[in-house]
């Protein structure tokens, strides 16, 4: 019997028990506690943050992450936040917790990653029908950081316009773009610990904000909005979305090895792109000036002048796989595209929407940092059998 192979499954370390034992000898079993501040130290030292001027609070999710950003951004019913069209719908989906209308803009060709001039678009759009855009996603995909240049216009754009830059980093942890790590290069920074990200807590999250204030506000929105008082006062209403001390023992196992699972992770792709050369595929463009973590190995398939489609390859390709027991997914459905937002306002590539071709033709292959090399073998054999 094979075992079956997973898209991105967690790694664990063999420290995990080691830190839960330590944290729980300092009897911090709830809620906060050392841990979780050593587990904010250690991740503002993996984003090269001074503790002076930008602050990292641990979260329950990313999504609560993006949540609160689009809170302390000042995001309320009837504005419009605008967010990379293909990604995960946690991206978005805070702002219509919010009441908040979501915009989308179309992925870059070259990068797959949001396209500077779609959000320029976007804000001309928005500024002529009397919109206010009080946010950007900007969602770093796959691993792949946006390049610094597309960055620097996107952050230009949102000064201009005085909206907040929120940096979806979920899938970024460790990358860097013009060597500043992703998750610091925004107003805000939201990183996730989910169990199929790079390095995980079981599940978690953190938002980088940008000054002790700020975080101060956001960390007592993350535990009710307690007022300073004996009694429990509230002037505002706050959520319950601090992350559990126990988890962020977990975490303090995982991230001194994020180098290397990067390392890991690239070494997959490396294996795949040796194995499928020559084949009518192409893989996730890596991007200029930026230093990727390789999360995933994401590929399309070519469409062809006669049949078959990409679309019909990467069926082929995705079905055979999953027949021979090895998990892949399509790239994600772009959010324009999902029924839940319907009507909302998308700024698509006047050449047809990019992020519709790459959830056409695109594939995740599965590149967590425990594959072998026999393990992509495996997959690539399906693969060009499929291919025929
Ligand atoms: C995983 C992910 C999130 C959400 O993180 P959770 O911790 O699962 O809430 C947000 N955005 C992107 C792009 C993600 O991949």
């Amino acid at each position: 019997m094979t075992q079956r192979i997973f898209l991105s499954p967690p790694h664990l370390t063999g420290n995990e028990l080691d830190s839960l034992r330590e944290a729980l000898e300092k009897r911090y079993l709830a809620p906060a506690g050392p841990t979780l501040a050593e587990f904010e130290a250690d991740v503002s030292n993996i984003l090269h943050i001074d503790p002076q001027t930008k602050r990292v609070v641990a979260l329950n999710s990313g999504t609560a992450a993006i949540h609160l950003a689009l809170i302390l951004a000042g995001v309320g019913p009837g504005d419009s936040v605008l967010c990379s069209d293909l990604t995960f719908i946690a991206s978005i989906a805070p702002a219509s917790y919010l009441g908040a209308s979501a915009m989308f803009a179309d992925a870059h060709p070259d990068t797959w990653n949001l396209d500077p001039e779609r959000v320029r678009e976007a804000f001309d759009s928005a500024r002529t029908h009397g919109r206010r855009i009080k946010a950007v996603v900007a969602v770093h995909l796959y691993g792949r950081p946006i390049p610094p240049d597309h960055i620097a216009i996107i952050r230009e754009l949102c000064r201009e316009h005085d909206a907040a830059l929120i940096e979806d980093a979920a899938e970024t942890l460790g990358a860097t773009s013009g060597g500043v790590p992703t998750g610091a290069l925004g107003d805000f920074g939201v990183l996730s610990f989910n169990g199929n990200k790079i390095v995980t807590c079981s599940g978690g999250g953190a938002l980088v904000c940008p000054d002790e204030e700020t975080a101060q506000r956001a960390l007592s929105l993350a535990t009710m909005a307690k007022d300073p008082a004996p009694h429990y006062e509230h002037s505002a209403i706050g959520y319950s979305y601090r992350m559990p001390n126990v988890l962020a023992a977990i975490g303090r196992a995982q991230l001194p090895h994020l180098e290397e699972r990067m390392a890991q992770r690239k070494a997959v792709r490396d294996w795949y792109m040796e194995r499928l050369a020559g084949l009518p595929i192409q893989f996730i463009p890596e991007p200029e000036d930026a230093a990727p973590n390789w999360w995933l190995t994401c590929v399309t398939f070519d469409n062809s002048d006669s049949s078959p489609t990409g679309h019909a390859r990467r069926e082929a390709v995705r079905m055979a796989l999953a027949a021979a027991d090895i998990e892949s997914r399509p790239l994600w459905k772009p959010m324009h595209m999902q029924p839940v937002f319907a009507g909302a306002q998308a700024y698509l590539n006047p050449t047809g929407s990019v992020g519709a071709d790459l959830f056409a033709r695109g594939l995740c292959l599965p590149s967590g940092s425990t594959l072998t090399e026999r393990d992509v073998d495996r997959v690539t054999g399906v693969v060009r059998a499929a291919l025929g």
